[in-house]
């Protein structure tokens, strides 16, 4: 039996706290060393991530060792569960990328930990300007429940979360059906109207992905559909907090909107997220700039060409903004997320032992260690 504990202080309390680890769960709570600097919290959930360092979950092929390197660097940020998220291409090659996910798990326990299953952001999105993103329009199609049993029986049931527009003539149906079979459904990269957005809700969806992104730039000031899902509280928001996807003032309204409880922190991050600012070229967006201070961009725009910053700082941005915490910062990427994959995300008795340690100056988070399952993780 393998026992031991980790200290930290607690960013609900305030107080340090001690965290007895046995076999990889939390066997105890309690009352830690008077002394402590550093902050303990669960580990972060990141309900969406494209890739990070170079490693890309949407290259034109993916193999398990790319999915392998990637788990690494994720986890060293901090991150102790995440979701591949693959984005719109043909279906052969998002099952061939599902597969590789797939291996990746089988070979590695602790990717299959790491990874509870897959998000699948699109196809069946907007196919207009604006609302399309960077997803590739030649590959945009009405949703198919036939299509969605072909990427589950290639994959061992591996898609668990779907983006889709609920413009779609079928989409509650379809919503229906996979809310059934437990598959989360998210709205997003979306032209729907009001109406289709609160029927997408009442079949299911519960989900509104990177809200404020992936939207059409001129809409009605009212009805609209970011109102909509503003309004219905049946939908959980999933907001990029990047400091370059929604203005300050954007996110703190959205957070106000839909209260704490019903917001979630993602990255989004893309696979130059964690490189060095310089310029790069890519296959899909041609020449990009990443900047000092993590803005990707379109070589000489101000066009944004993806999100390019860990979990980490979000929660950090969110926590140093006036009426917010460290606190709900860290609640919206542990707990919040953490309803979606299974309950993880919470510091009590009986938990996988997946915990982050970290050091918090009111404007950035540096981890100090992280535990997986009780296992400490390499920061690289
Ligand atoms: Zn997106």
């Amino acid at each position: 039996m393998k026992t031991f504990s980790i200290t930290g202080l607690d960013p609900a309390s305030r107080k340090p706290i001690e965290v007895l680890i046995e076999n990889g769960l939390i066997r105890e709570i309690r009352p830690g060393p008077t002394d402590e600097s550093a902050w303990l919290s669960p580990g972060f959930i990141d309900l969406q991530v494209n890739g990070y360092r170079g490693f890309d979950l949407n290259a034109e092929s993916l193999d398990p060792d790319t999915v392998l390197m990637l788990t690494r660097e994720v986890l060293a940020t901090g991150v102790t569960t995440f979701l591949p998220t693959l984005i719109t291409a043909s279906e052969e090659r998002n099952i061939a990328a599902l597969q590789a996910i797939a291996t990746a798990r089988q070979l590695h326990p602790f990717v299959a930990h790491a990874v509870p299953f897959v998000h699948m952001e699109g196809p069946h999105i907007s196919a207009e300007d604006g609302p399309r993103g960077a997803h590739p329009r030649e590959h945009v199609r009405p949703p198919s429940l036939v299509e969605f049993l072909r990427w589950q029986a290639a994959s061992h049931d591996l898609v668990g979360m779907v983006t889709m527009s609920p413009h779609w003539e079928k989409a509650p149906e379809y919503i229906a059906e996979l809310a059934r079979r437990g598959v989360l459904v998210s709205i997003g990269h979306s032209d729907a109207t009001p109406e289709q957005i609160h029927a997408a809700a009442k079949a299911g969806a519960t989900l509104s992905t990177h809200l404020g992104n992936g939207v059409a730039g001129q809409l009605p000031r009212h009805p609209n559909l970011l109102w909509a899902q503003l309004a219905d509280e049946r939908l959980t928001a999933t907001l990029i907090a990047d400091q370059h996807h929604l203005p300050a003032d954007t996110l703190k309204a959205m957070l106000r909107a839909k209260g704490i409880e019903n917001c979630v922190l993602i990255s989004d991050a893309v696979a130059l997220a964690g490189m060095p600012q310089g310029t790069y070229n890519t296959p899909v967006g041609g020449t990009v700039e990443l900047s000092e201070d993590g803005r990707l961009s379109l070589a000489g725009t101000r066009f944004l060409a993806g999100a390019a910053r860990p979990l980490k700082d979000g929660v950090a941005f969110v926590a140093g903004l006036s009426s917010f915490s460290l606190d709900v910062a860290v609640r919206m990427a542990t707990r919040n997320p953490g309803r979606f994959v299974g309950q993880r995300g919470q510091l009590r008795v009986g938990a996988d032992a997946d915990l982050v340690r970290f050091d918090w100056n009111n404007t950035s988070i540096h981890i100090q260690s992280a535990l997986v399952k009780g296992e400490p993780v390499d920061l690289l």
